[in-house]
């Protein structure tokens, strides 16, 4: 049985104080949810200490949404895996399309993020995606297979337990458009294939996929009732306690 994880990606949105009103509203809304589902909720850097304190006494995982590769020094701005674990974060988003396009995360740095994550014990969200001219283009697949095989090269069987992957068309996030349950649940089953094919296929079979781009209460369900889909990344409609426990609810069904 593959774990299910739905994870919430905040992005540059919200403060302190708007970090504790929606823990308290979603901790209600979640009060009487009995379902298996991983939630994870993923703050902005300043607000994770906040976070960590408010989810403390849930079953809710904190995440971050990037790290720096490096353990310290001069790169101002930056926060380390060092520094996430000392706030309680348990999970990082890496290789988000909005860092690879407006941040300068290459695959290269993708990697070594992926690897500075997992050597201290946190656990990845890797994400991949390809962009809409690349799927017009038909080369999606060959999109996916260089972003796997870049961010997962030199990475053992046992690192893997540790990842979550995350296939995120570029198209569909934050655009409303999603992508079709088939069109998600192909990607998934290309993506678990080329694990297969580099850790072998018992890694793979465990391997959570999680679906994000533009996930919302109405569509979640039938994205996540496919084979492969084993949770969802949720940007916009995770801003709302009712509409992202109603995505947490829905893994469910
Ligand atoms: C995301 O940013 O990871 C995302 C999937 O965003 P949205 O749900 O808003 O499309």
């Amino acid at each position: 049985m593959r774990k299910k994880i739905i994870a919430a990606n905040w992005k540059m949105n919200k403060d302190i104080n708007e970090t504790s009103e929606f823990v308290y509203a979603f901790r209600d809304e979640m009060k009487s949810y009995d379902g298996t589902a991983e939630v994870i909720i993923c703050p902005p850097f300043i607000a994770l200490d906040a976070a960590a304190e408010l989810l403390r006494e849930s079953p809710f995982i904190l995440g971050a949404q990037n790290l720096h590769y490096e353990n310290d020094g001069a790169f101002t701005g930056e926060v380390s895996a060092r520094m996430l674990k000392s706030v309680g974060v348990s999970y990082v988003i890496v290789g988000h399309s909005e860092r690879r396009q407006f941040f300068g995360d290459t695959d290269e740095v993708v990697a070594k993020k992926v690897k500075k994550a997992l050597s201290s014990d946190l656990n990845v969200i890797l994400c991949v995606g390809e962009s809409l001219a690349e799927r017009d283009g038909g080369v999606t697949e060959k999109v996916l297979e260089r972003q796997i095989k870049a961010a997962l090269e030199g990475l053992t069987p046992k690192d893997l337990p540790s990842l979550v992957v995350a296939y995120e068309p570029i198209w569909a996030i934050g655009t409303g458009r999603n992508a079709t349950p088939q069109q998600a649940e192909d990607a998934h089953a290309f993506i678990r294939r080329t694990v297969a094919g580099m850790f072998g296929k018992e890694v793979a079979d465990s391997l959570t996929i999680q679906y994000g781009g533009s996930v919302k209460p109405e569509n979640a369900a039938e994205l996540l009732s496919q084979p492969d889909v084993d949770g969802a990344l949720v940007g916009g409609a995770s801003l709302k306690a009712d509409s992202f426990a109603k995505i947490v609810k829905s893994s469910s069904r």
